[in-house]
């Protein structure tokens, strides 16, 4: 018999089902009996204790993020953050070494070169467009490297199967960071990744109202110890962050699919455009690795261009003034378009000579397009730059 003291006595009655996840926010669930709760401890029955362990919508929602990935056993984390904390923290020991691109995320550089060494977890960094140089910095102790495939905001593309090959050669876990690219243009289980992360508040959930990320392993030794750790940390999320985030994966193909055209379309335009001084974008002729984004992204773009102003920072005030219809803001994968101005923000932590020596300049910009009309985009940006190039002097 169901017990009901002060506690609902379930859902009325229904021939028919939802067709859509319910919420469900319950922190905890009850068993029947200590028998029947020594069954769920020990694997032999299905369910759940307690909502930091595990939820049936971030269950819901790491199925589908594992489909796409073509993999088993993901974990949903609390954020893109947590996702990379339960992939260095969660494996990585004291006395192990960690090898990570130089332009990583912001956060994951600061975790690299603040916190892990704090803890104990040696780490270098070095260029993913050279996996010589990745070679020549892996140590005998190296645990584990981690890169992303399209570099930020330069959009460099990384030796993804050079520095797989070397990793696979050498015994080191290779983790990769695949929010800029998503599934719909690499799967980096199938390209020799043994950890995949994502930010899923970025392109997955894409309307920029959640925050969530995504972490999961090759082998499920090391899924269980990521798992184990998120659990124990409390790198896990919200049911409700969860269910957001399912509602926003329905569309991710199509708003992929969406924001790629619309990228590759006002990168070519741009390219055309007074005051403009260059334009990065993988599938370019003149992208400084045009043949390997071919090879590693397989004709895919994504959907981030960055351009450079020629008027420096004056023309970049005017620009983002004048472009009123792009949120300037610092995120990337919304619906809409975002423009980051990374010499003020994302790399304003750099020395002028440290962002020009990867080639950002006070007139750079980085656009993660959306799903706008082109028109329209091409009509905001215009505004833009016919503001920047009144600027005296640009
Ligand atoms: C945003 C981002 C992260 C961090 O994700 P949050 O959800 O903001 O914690 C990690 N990696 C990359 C490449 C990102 O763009």
């Amino acid at each position: 018999m169901k017990k009901t003291i002060q506690r609902p006595g379930g859902l009325p009655p229904s021939a028919s089902t939802p067709v859509v996840t319910p919420l469900m926010p319950s922190v905890v669930y009850a068993s029947d009996t200590p028998d029947a709760l020594d069954a769920q401890y020990e694997g032999r029955a299905q369910g759940y204790t307690y909502a930091r362990e595990g939820h049936p919508n971030a269950d819901v929602l790491a199925q589908r993020i594992d489909a796409l990935e073509g993999c088993e056993g993901g974990i949903v984390t609390a954020s893109g953050m947590a996702a990379v904390t339960a992939a260095l923290l969660g494996v990585c020991k004291a006395g192990d070494h960690v090898l990570g691109g130089n332009q990583l995320y912001g956060r994951s550089l600061r975790m690299m070169t603040e916190d892990l060494p704090r803890l104990g977890i040696a780490t270098s960094l070095a260029d993913p467009t050279d996996a010589e140089a990745f070679a020549a910095a892996l140590r005998p102790e190296t645990r584990m490297v981690l890169i992303e495939v399209v570099s930020n905001p330069t959009l460099r593309i990384a030796d993804l199967d050079g520095i797989a090959a070397l990793c696979k050669a050498r015994g080191v876990l290779l983790a990769v960071d695949n929010t800029f690219t998503t599934p719909a243009a690499i799967k980096p289980f199938e390209r020799g990744a043994d950890i995949v992360i994502h930010s899923v508040t970025k392109l997955m959930a894409g309307h920029s109202d959640v925050t969530l990320g995504w972490v999961a392993a090759s082998d499920a030794q090391i899924a269980q110890q990521m798992r184990v750790f998120a659990v124990t940390t409390g790198l896990t999320p919200s049911p409700f962050d969860c269910w957001l985030g399912e509602r926003g994966m329905m569309t991710f193909d199509l708003r992929f699919e969406k924001a790629e055209t619309n990228a590759k379309a006002l990168a070519s335009w741009l390219a055309d455009q007074p005051g403009v001084a260059r334009v990065l974008y993988p599938t370019r002729p003149d992208h400084p690795d045009a043949a390997r984004a071919q090879s590693v992204l397989r004709g895919h773009g994504c959907n981030m261009v960055s351009f450079e102003l020629k008027g420096g920072r004056a023309a970049a005030n005017a620009f983002a003034g004048a472009a009123t219809g792009v949120a300037f803001a610092p995120t990337l994968g919304d619906v809409g378009t975002t423009l980051s101005h990374p010499a003020s923000s994302s790399h304003r932590a750099l020395t002028p000579e440290g962002r020009a020596a990867i080639g950002v300049s006070e007139g750079f910009f980085r656009v993660s397009v959306g799903l706008e009309p082109p028109e329209a985009l091409q009509a905001t940006f215009r505004d833009g730059l016919n503001a920047a190039n009144a600027v005296p002097g640009g």
